[in-house]
């Protein structure tokens, strides 16, 4: 397979993977390791299989550095179904939870959480649109919160928290969807982690969960058994069939990220490819990035030049030039630049050039 036929693909998800990654699994994809299978056709409680998500949930363990009282579970549903997971499992005391609303997910998330317990938005930056991250600290939340939910990186908007809140005794529930594995990140800081797989890992269709070890069992009595936490970890992710094809291929990021350095150094790279991106932004004329500099997201770059029409045309003339996806979400417009960690330097130094291009040539 040869890159010279792939596309810079700038889409928010499902998103860019690793080449190495696709072609190692294009190569094992009818015999897995002399197996005379492809994973697809694997039981999923064969030892083949065993192996694969015990390696994926390892590899996931060492580069986050995950402590050994978390249970990692790979769950299905999207990323949306964790919108009603984490009230159903989670709301197990006052009944109540704070919210911190700082773009269409989070919102969204709020609002499903709403169907099940006393809900309160503990702070929302839509009043200037979602340009910007709320500061919080504790006395900001309510002390009899059974949890305090918000989202790491806000996909539509381009924020994302640089740091924390401090949330003391009161878990902290993250929707680290779409900036997992892009930066170094503090576990222990969290009750629950999630993430749907299909920006950072692999393709759509698996959601990681990470969660720390006392917040299973404590599931509204009511609960569907398969939205119950406990559940999956009880069962190592597997009450009925997991979505095996999906995690393999996430086993096969994590592998790509160790060998390549780690978190640590996706995080290096990522801080290098936003940077750039965002400085030529502000010394244009043309383009300007709405979000507050200090909150700005390193894995969507979000930038309009203020007139819709032209928006629309950018878009377009970059897709001829191979830079594929660069529409901002259909609910705000504009343009929006993915950098996850499988796109190269190479792909974000192509779309300067033709930015630079354009702002010429529409002067
Ligand atoms: N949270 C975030 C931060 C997202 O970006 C998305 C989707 N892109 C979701 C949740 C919803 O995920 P899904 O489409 O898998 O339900």
């Amino acid at each position: 397979m040869s890159n010279t036929a792939r596309v810079f693909n700038f889409s928010a998800g499902p998103s860019m993977l690793p080449l190495e990654v696709m072609e190692r699994a294009a190569k094992e994809m009818t015999n897995y390791e002399g197996c005379g299978m492809s994973v697809m056709e694997m039981s999923h409680r064969s030892a083949d299989f065993k192996k694969i998500i015990d390696t994926a949930e390892q590899d996931l363990r060492d580069i986050m550095h995950i402590p050994d009282n978390y249970k990692v579970l790979f769950l299905q549903g999207g990323g949306s179904l964790q919108f009603s997971m984490v009230p159903l499992n989670l709301l197990r005391n006052s009944k109540k939870a704070d919210y911190i609303v700082t773009g269409s997910w989070a919102k969204k998330a709020e609002k499903e959480a709403e169907k099940f317990g006393d809900i309160r938005i503990a702070a929302s930056s839509e009043d200037k649109t979602f340009t910007y991250i709320p500061k919080l600290s504790k006395e900001d939340f309510r002390e009899d919160a059974d949890y305090i939910y918000l989202t790491g990186n806000n996909t539509i908007y381009g924020s994302r928290y640089v740091e924390f809140p401090e949330t003391g005794e009161i878990p902290l529930v993250a929707d680290l969807s779409s900036n997992i594995l892009s930066q170094e990140i503090d576990v222990s800081k969290f009750g629950i982690i999630w993430a749907g797989a299909q920006k950072n890992i692999g393709p759509a269709g698996v959601v990681i969960v990470i969660i720390r070890e006392d917040l299973l069992g404590h599931a509204d009595k009511n609960t569907p058994t398969m939205l119950d936490y406990k559940v999956a970890a009880d069962n190592g992710s597997m009450y009925n069939t997991p979505p095996t094809y999906g995690i393999y291929i996430a086993g096969l990021t994590f592998q790509w990220i160790k060998t390549q350095g780690g978190v640590k150094e996706m995080e290096r790279r990522n801080i290098e490819k936003a940077s750039l991106l965002y400085d030529y932004i502000d010394s244009s004329k043309l383009y300007t990035a709405p979000v507050a500099k200090e909150d700005r997201s390193l894995m969507n770059v979000v930038f309009v030049t203020g007139n819709a029409d032209l928006d629309k045309k950018f878009v377009s003339e970059a897709k001829a030039q191979g830079l594929v996806n660069l529409g901002g979400h259909r609910s705000i417009g504009g343009m929006r630049a993915s950098i996850y960690n499988a796109m190269p330097m190479e792909g974000v130094k192509k779309l300067i050039a033709f930015m630079k291009d354009f702002e010429k040539a529409n002067a």
